[in-house]
């Protein structure tokens, strides 16, 4: 069995790879390069994750990439990551210090230097000389470049023994930066590389968890048709009043995820005295919070909101809050958590004054 379905810590080594993309608040959109024969250890692997369309491969590791690029022709990224599938152990910071790369340079690509003495053998197997290794280093994936560049230098090549996209890349004249790759990220080649893998799952210290709380009120406007709650606008017999959208879910929602890297709250990065957000869409407050836990190292691990209200019903529009929040953390949706409760018609709420709402988010910091 080709080596990115083996199992590595009871699940396929490509799901993992995939989990590493799919996750991260960087990537988009991802789609696998795969071999028409190995569709059905495909599905299994790629099972529940919203990705695009998998793309047939070629003869040569070269066509496959290139096919994998052209499927992506019609609706292009800006920049694209190339990567090993059977690189299970990447980190979100790698893949972030990769696209960061692209500001300054065409491509990047992760890599570590070369610590051993390298020596270059001779038929018999003994050595005929030392290779100098200052300045050598052993590239690894993921490879990040602009879209339309790689695309263009790959279509430029029927070089087959071109052996990684950064080569592609310099034979069409692209500078390629090296950025820090790590011992961990290995390609699982062999079952000895499995093996490896699978102790460095094991014994990877799994960072911390950081805890951030959020809450929030906004009082009914006195007109209004309608209230927007965790990004979804439900008919109402009046509106919230408030600078932004007054969206209190998502409002709660921010403060938990700066909370959790002590980043300040919402108010700080959006002063209401500040015109721009007038009328503003709060869904980009979430965007803001969510690369702000990325620039700290964060993975997000789970969010739970609980909307406090009388009026209107939240239970029809749960499902919709769910997804939305999901999309715009780009986190699996079975992180994400949306509950209401009244308060027995007591208090502000149970006055229909205006609505409530408090949020926790955890955040993983990894070691
Ligand atoms: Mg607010």
């Amino acid at each position: 069995m080709p080596k990115q379905y083996a199992m590595l810590g009871g699940e396929p080594v490509l799901r993992r790879t995939l989990r590493a993309f799919v996750e991260h608040p960087r990537i988009d959109r991802v789609t696998v390069v795969i071999h028409p024969d190995d569709r059905g250890l495909y599905e299994n692997a790629a099972a529940d994750f919203k990705i695009l369309p998998p793309v047939s491969g070629g003869a040569t590791r070269r066509v496959s990439v290139l096919n994998g690029l052209s499927a992506l022709e019609d609706d292009p990224p800006g920049r694209v990551l190339i990567h090993d599938a059977a690189r299970p152990l990447v980190s979100p910071d790698i893949i972030l210090r990769s696209l960061d790369a692209l500001d300054r340079c065409a491509g990047a690509v992760a890599a570590v230097p070369v610590h051993d003495t390298l020596k270059q053998s001779d038929e018999a197997g003994s050595i005929r000389r030392t290779v100098p290794r200052t300045g050598l280093w052993r590239a690894q994936t993921p490879q990040a470049f602009h879209y339309d560049e790689i695309l263009k230098a790959h279509r430029a090549t029927n070089d087959d023994t071109l052996t990684d996209d950064a080569a592609v890349a310099e034979r069409a004249g692209l500078t390629v930066a090296l950025v820090e790759g790590a011992e961990e990220n290995l390609k699982v080649t062999t079952e000895q590389d499995l093996a490896r893998a699978e102790m460095l799952l094991r014994t990877a210290p799994s960072g911390t968890i950081r805890i951030g709380s959020g809450y929030d009120v906004h009082r009914f406007s006195a007109n209004g048709d309608h209230v927007t709650l965790c990004g979804i606008a439900i008919p109402h017999e009046k509106g919230l009043a408030g600078h932004s959208d007054a969206d209190v879910g998502l409002h709660a929602l921010v403060d938990a995820l700066l909370g959790a890297i002590a980043a300040g709250d919402i108010g700080t990065h959006f002063p209401p005295s500040d015109q721009r957000w007038a009328g503003a869409d709060s869904r980009i407050f979430v965007e803001h919070a969510r690369d702000l836990v990325a620039e700290a190292g964060g993975m997000i691990e789970n969010v739970d909101v609980t909307l406090i209200c009388e009026r209107p019903r939240v239970g029809p529009h749960r499902q919709a809050m769910c997804t939305m929040i999901s999309e715009l953390l780009a986190i699996p949706a079975n992180r994400v958590s949306v509950k209401a409760t009244t308060t027995e018609g007591l208090g502000f709420s149970g006055r229909r004054e205006g609505i409530a709402a408090q949020a926790i988010a955890s955040v993983r910091i990894p070691a």
